[in-house]
């Protein structure tokens, strides 16, 4: 599967419901009013819809939200994709989650195919986790993350950088993750949805924290890619990999391999942009037979742009109206 581009169309990212059970300051507003349920796929259509992209060459699934483990049943949709790893067409099946559920989950996630999971934690200070997730509790988290570990699932640390919030402990986390054998991402805030506040005050740019790192660190360069936004090097003191997520001062979109669906079937050709197609049409039209929905596929596939342009700034209205939590990042 082509875009327009040449880039070749491989990832499919999933968020399978827009429901959180956390607040985090930079992604949602406290008082955030969700999809009733009937606008929702049903796991079953989520898992069709996933299947016509995998036999369209689609090789890697992520399950994102909201928090995906907090979608009631969704252990059922990680079976169904996880029995398409293989012979079924499907490399990767993984999930970007916020931890709170993985003491319960993270045994089911292994035995269905998952192998690497990605956990979004921006600190490792109590209060810090409570401010910043707005009514998360730190605990639950790092529970979820070496219940994870316990699990066999190899473990990356997601963080977004926040100005004078959590700039002071990437020296700490980079540690603590040399410690348990965990990868670590930094990502700059995106401006995507209105949040209270400001965004100016929360933007911190990775190439200043790159170079403070620098200072303490042996970072060595990674051949490592995922063909997305990261780029990563090796910290040679811990042997672990630092990723970069620099939307807003590298551009990343010449080798961008993925589409974003929404679970309401809706496909976003581009992160940063808001053209998107609706899927749901054609999945639910009884008239649509798998033909006519790779079709609906492929013309969506041939809208993706080329590239994105977000802008932070006072008095912006952000770039891209939605939240992250409709995407899932
Ligand atoms: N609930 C899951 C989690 O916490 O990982 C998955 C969804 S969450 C929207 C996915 C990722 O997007 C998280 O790492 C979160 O920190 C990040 N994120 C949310 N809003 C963001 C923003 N405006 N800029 C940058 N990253 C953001």
């Amino acid at each position: 599967m082509l875009d327009p581009f040449g880039r070749r169309i491989s990832y499919l990212r999933v968020s399978v419901t827009d429901r959180c059970d956390l607040r985090c300051v930079y992604c949602m507003a406290e008082d955030m009013t969700f999809l009733p349920k009937k606008e929702l796929l049903t796991l079953e259509e989520l898992e069709r819809l996933c299947g016509a992209f995998i036999d369209l060459g689609v090789d890697k699934i992520r399950l994102t939200g909201g928090e995906p483990l907090v979608r009631r049943g969704v252990m059922q949709l990680f079976q169904g994709l996880g029995s398409r790893i293989g012979a079924g067409g499907l490399k990767e099946l993984t999930v970007t989650t916020n931890g709170t559920q993985l003491t319960k989950m993270a045994d089911d996630l292994f035995k269905a195919g998952v192998r690497r999971i990605n956990v979004s934690l921006d600190t490792l200070d109590p209060e810090t986790f409570a401010a910043v997730t707005r009514w998360g509790k730190l605990e639950q988290t790092l529970d979820g993350v070496f219940a994870a570990k316990a699990a066999g699932l190899q473990v990356k640390i997601n963080a977004v950088a926040l100005k004078g919030v959590n700039e002071h402990e990437y020296d700490r986390m980079i540690a603590w993750c040399g410690e348990h054998g965990f990868d670590l991402t930094l990502i700059e805030t995106m401006p995507m949805g209105d949040i209270t506040g400001d965004r100016t005050d929360q933007y911190l740019p990775l190439s200043t924290i790159r170079r403070r790192l620098a200072e303490r660190w042996t970072l060595l360069p990674s051949a490592h890619s995922t063909g997305g936004p990261a780029r990563y090097e090796t910290i040679q003191e811990t042997g672990r990999r630092i990723g970069f997520i620099t939307p807003m001062t590298h551009n990343f979109c010449e080798s961008c391999n993925r589409v974003r669906l929404t679970c309401t079937g809706t496909l976003y050709m581009c992160l940063g942009q808001e053209d998107a197609a609706d899927l749901r049409a054609p999945l639910r039209d009884p008239s649509v037979d798998d033909t006519g929905l790779r079709d609906a596929i492929l013309s969506a596939i041939a809208r993706k742009p080329k590239g994105h342009d977000f802008v932070i700034g006072r008095n912006h209205a952000p770039s891209v109206g939605r939240h992250m939590s409709v995407t899932g990042g």
